[in-house]
């Protein structure tokens, strides 16, 4: 099919569109939850002491009491069979970023020759998932290869519906028989209970008393793209690999700043709408929203809860977002950059850290009291990031995500703070010694009990940021639309557990010397700013003079995933990583090892990609083209007029230059890129990048030549306009 006459059948599905007849009229309140094993629900179908006993493993990490488990398994079967459910699923988090799910049926044969539902303890606690199959870099050895999915308890199970049957989910970790993590769940409920525990010994320095355990809050946003599914379909860049490696830019370029909550076109609203209910059924509160920055780019929010509960609702709105659109004939596209030069798609990642008795401790409160210990949390974000800005540009290290990070629209590879003016005011006079006056209404005195309240500051944005104050939280905006939420929470968790034990260490020796507490708080807070104030940056961080200036003040900038991914490699990482009983060394070591080979994987994936479609696409369309003008030529010279077409002499070099461009990439291909992964991705990056680029620059320049009847592919201008 050429791109025009999927054109022509996009416009009919969108023309012809009539939005289908469902019934919604049951209120969404009445939905949210339905569809989930809740407390609620628990506390409504199990004996109250189980129900106490799940309860206090959930809110407090109480280890999980296995003659619980029992009860619990029959409980959740007869809610799942009540609900339709022929099957339960584990599901777990593997280290390729995606969701996975093992099905098993509840039916099992009786010898009576009829067949019953079964659901033991047992096997809600623990499956075994065909694991050969997940990557687990160098952890599991052939003779070793079990991998066991067990039961996170504190996340519900759910519901999964589907017009042929539903599933009971359970969500799992997912971890080799030694006890080593293979997921992406495992560190990231470690490295909650690393920070509680770091976060408890401050707060009770502070005079808390009644110290609930202390948990990280995410609320993710996420940027996505629609396109019609016959477009979808007639680009095979996009179905492979998730982006077009081919497409000349739009005429209009990237100032589409009209579609910028502009209006929503009547088939995205029904789909919006459909994944609102479809997530409230599964407890999470989320609201589709606006259009983003680019033609065809939206984005959704959900309300931020407890991180390990973010993360897999994250994953689940990932996997809703893609179903629901296909029934709207549309195709939800998730990755960083799917058109080059236009807006790439983001995964702001909004955090804080609290609990129900002690607050949200990110947030800067009324008294001067909570000032201080604001203060104090804060400082041990700002620490956290100087010291480990290179982890921090790591965890969000992809192929996909390089496309995007640097470019002009997302924050660049140097990962800084910004604090806002208030905020900063406030360091910049506890680094010169004494707090005297702050630039909000108020007058601050030297002292902590004397600091005055300060509010929160929302109008005070910096979207150039990689990591910005936004009143009570912060916002991590580096991470790419497509990645999971768990390797940046994992990395906030853990140098926050890094900071805040130095943080109650320091305060405790200061104490125990007798200095008073105000005093040792002020010290704590002069010596953190003073030695780490480096990464705060409140300017714009798009600008040219940001790159030198953070080169000056040592912070780090690691442009690609190469250069990003070895900080896993660095001797303070690993420490930092088994200190806090997060990642063993080599759990982290398996971890580097699959991304690289992952990054590796997926250029050569799209380097394979845009070689067979400049071949066998592009290339006979110019061609044939190239042709049909020849063609035209002779004719006019035979009847004695003349030709002189510059189509023509540009197509022939364009043809030119993609046929050497050809050459080049499949010359790259063949070569055996090296023995490790590392030499793999650097290969990559270092030859299979450029011989892509130099094919898709001979056949952008074509794009704009070639008759459109005759071109292949579905240009940017209709994926992005007929929605
Ligand atoms: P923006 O202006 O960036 O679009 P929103 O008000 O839409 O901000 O919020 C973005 C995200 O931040 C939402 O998911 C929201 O739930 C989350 N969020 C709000 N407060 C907190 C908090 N205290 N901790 C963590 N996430 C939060
Ligand atoms: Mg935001």
């Amino acid at each position: 099919m050429s791109g025009s006459q999927s054109r022509r059948q996009a416009i009919n599905a969108v023309t012809g569109y009539q939005v289908p007849d469902k019934d919604f009229t049951e209120p969404l309140g009445e939905l949210f939850g339905r569809n989930t094993f809740s407390p609620a629900v628990m506390k409504s179908r199990l004996p109250k002491s189980i129900y106490k006993s799940v309860m206090s493993t959930i809110d407090k990490g109480a280890p999980l009491d296995p003659a619980v488990a029992d009860v619990v398994a029959s409980a959740m079967k007869d809610w799942a069979l009540e609900n339709g459910a022929s099957h339960y699923a584990h599901v777990f988090y593997p280290l390729t970023g995606l969701t996975a799910e093992k099905h098993d049926s509840f039916l099992s044969p009786e010898d009576s020759g009829t067949s019953m539902a079964e659901f033991a303890g047992k096997t809600l606690i623990q499956g075994e998932p065909d694991a050969s199959s997940f990557p687990n870099g160098g952890i599991r050895n052939t003779f070793e290869a079990r991998g066991y999915t067990g039961w996170d308890v504190t996340s519900p199970a759910y519901i999964l519906e589907n017009p042929n049957g539903n599933t009971l989910c359970i969500p799992t970790v997912f971890i080799s028989w030694t006890g080593e993590a293979l997921d992406k769940k495992t560190p990231l409920l470690r490295s909650q209970q690393a920070m509680s525990k770091q976060a408890a010994r401050v707060l009770a320095l502070f005079g808390h008393t009644d110290i609930d355990t202390v948990v990280s809050y995410a609320g993710a946003e996420q940027e996505y793209f629609l396109i019609d599914r016959h477009f979808f379909f007639s680009r095979p860049d996009l179905m492979s690999s998730g982006r077009t490696l081919f497409g000349a830019k739009p005429a209009k370029g990237q100032q589409f700043d009209d579609h910028y909550f502009g209006a929503i076109p009547e088939r995205v609203l029904a789909f919006m709408i459909e994944v609102d209910r479809e997530l409230f059924k599964q407890g999470i509160l989320a609201k589709t929203r606006h259009n983003e920055v680019a033609p065809g780019q939206f984005e959704i929010a959900p309300l931020f809860e407890k991180a390990n509960l973010a993360h897999d609702h994250q994953q689940l709105m990932m996997t809703t977002l893609q179903r629901v659109a296909q029934r709207y004939g549309m195709e939800c596209l998730l990755h960083e950059k799917p058109f080059a030069g236009v807006n790439g798609s983001g995964k702001h990642v909004n955090f804080s850290i609290g609990n129900n008795n002690q607050g949200n401790l990110l947030n800067p409160g009324d008294t001067p009291h909570e000032n201080a210990q604001f203060l104090v949390f804060c400082a041990a974000v700002i620490r956290g990031v100087h010291k480990f800005g290179g982890l921090l540009r790591a965890v969000v290290a992809s192929a996909r995500n390089d496309h995007r990070l640097g470019a002009n629209e997302a924050p660049p590879a140097i990962i800084s703070v910004f604090l806002g003016a208030q905020l900063a005011d406030v360091f910049d006079q506890i680094a010169a010694g004494a707090l005297t006056g702050s630039k909000a209404p108020g007058t601050l005195t030297v002292g902590v009990d004397t600091l005055p309240p300060f509010k929160a500051d929302p109008g005070d944005r910096n979207r150039t940021s990689p990591f910005a104050f936004t009143g009570n939280r912060f916002e991590f905006r580096a991470p790419g639309s497509s990645q999971s939420i768990s390797g940046p929470m994992v990395a906030i968790n853990t140098i926050l557990a890094d900071s805040l034990d130095f943080i109650a260490t320091e305060l405790e020796t200061l104490i125990a010397g007798g200095t008073e507490f105000d005093a040792a708080v002020q010290k704590v807070l002069k010596d953190i700013i003073t030695e780490h104030g480096a990464a705060v940056f409140n300017g714009d961080g798009y600008a040219d003079a940001w790159q030198v200036e953070a080169a000056e003040r040592g912070l780090k900038n690691l442009k690609t995933t190469v250069d990003a991914l070895p900080e896993y490699d660095r001797p303070e990482v690993k420490d930092l990583f088994e200190k806090y009983a997060v990642l063993s060394n080599r759990e982290l070591a398996s971890r580097l090892e699959v991304y690289l080979e992952q990054y590796a994987l997926s250029v050569m994936l799209e380097a394979s990609e845009t070689l067979e479609i400049a071949k066998t696409k592009i290339l006979p369309a110019a061609i044939r083209y190239q042709g049909e003008l020849a063609g035209a030529a002779m004719n006019l010279k035979a009847i004695g007029m003349s030709f002189d077409s510059p189509t023509l002499d540009a197509i022939t070099a364009s043809v030119a230059a993609l046929t050497s461009g050809i050459t080049g990439l499949e010359t790259a291909l063949g070569i055996h890129a090296g023995e490790s992964s590392m030499e793999e991705a650097v290969y990559a990056l270092e030859k299979l990048i450029p011989a892509m680029a130099a094919v898709r620059a001979a056949a952008d320049e074509l794009e704009g030549l070639v008759a459109d009847d005759t071109w292949p592919l579905p240009t940017y201008q209709e994926m992005l306009h007929i929605l």
